[in-house]
């Protein structure tokens, strides 16, 4: 069976989805791309721009004219990559909390959803790609070779970002990131348009269970 070469990977927030596809594609020689970052960009850009999140016209309006890059890291300070809004570097502004807070509204608009996602299909459906997010395999690229849905109780998640966030040198009340990652959580799944759901045909993973290295070598070993 030949490597597949579209790869979707799915999952709630924190869930090991970026760990895992980074190093996937790394190994394989992909593209990566984790299409939450696009995201966080329009979310970023509406709360600078001083736009009603509530909004939804002004937001969709920014999310279709808004110029959003994905470059290789240009610094070595953690950054899986670059991420540009109109020219300007925000990489380390999309992971503010205002912007947790408030992507998952955003990303609940139908404009917002189809702006970015017919974006993430045409770099996907050039193949040898990587690709991370929530509706990746259901509703981006369904034609995926390979499907992965990981999964993870709220708890853990939360744990892990907040250690996360402890090892970059920052602070975290837990408390509030469990209640960050319940909210995006029920905002993500009950949304309308390509609420976040493993495709029938996913092969769903539990990291409760299984650690970064054991969940790499599942999927590897599925490609190969
Ligand atoms: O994956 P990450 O936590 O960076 O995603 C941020 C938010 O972007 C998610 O909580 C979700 O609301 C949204 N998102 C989405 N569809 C995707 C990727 C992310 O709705 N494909």
């Amino acid at each position: 069976m030949p490597i597949p070469s579209i790869i979707a990977i799915d999952g709630p927030a924190a869930s090991g989805k970026s760990t895992l596809g980074r190093r996937l594609a790394d190994s394989l020689s992909y593209l990566f791309f984790d299409t939450g970052v696009m995201y966080r960009a329009v979310t970023w850009g509406a709360l600078q721009r001083g736009l009603q999140i509530k909004d939804e016209t002004e937001v969709t309006n920014l999310a279709e004219t808004a110029q959003i890059d994905i470059r290789p890291a240009s610094k070595e300070d953690g950054r899986a990559c670059d991420v540009l809004l109109d020219g300007v570097d925000i990489t380390w502004e999309t992971r503010r909390p205002d912007v947790e807070a408030n992507v998952s509204p955003v990303s609940a608009y139908r404009g917002v959803r189809q702006a970015l996602a017919s974006q993430q299909r045409r770099i996907g459906l050039r193949g040898k790609v990587v690709m991370v997010g929530r509706d990746i395999g259901t509703v981006v690229l369904p034609e995926a070779d390979l499907k992965i849905y990981l999964d993870a109780s709220a708890e853990e998640r939360a744990r892990r970002r907040y250690a996360e966030i402890l090892q970059r040198g920052g602070q975290a009340d837990y408390g509030q990131i469990l209640a960050g990652v319940r909210s995006r959580d029920e905002i993500d799944s009950t949304r309308a348009f390509s609420p976040l759901r493993a495709a029938g045909d996913a092969i769903v993973l539990d990291s409760d269970k299984l650690n970064a290295d054991e969940v790499f070598s599942k999927v590897e070993a599925l490609c190969r």
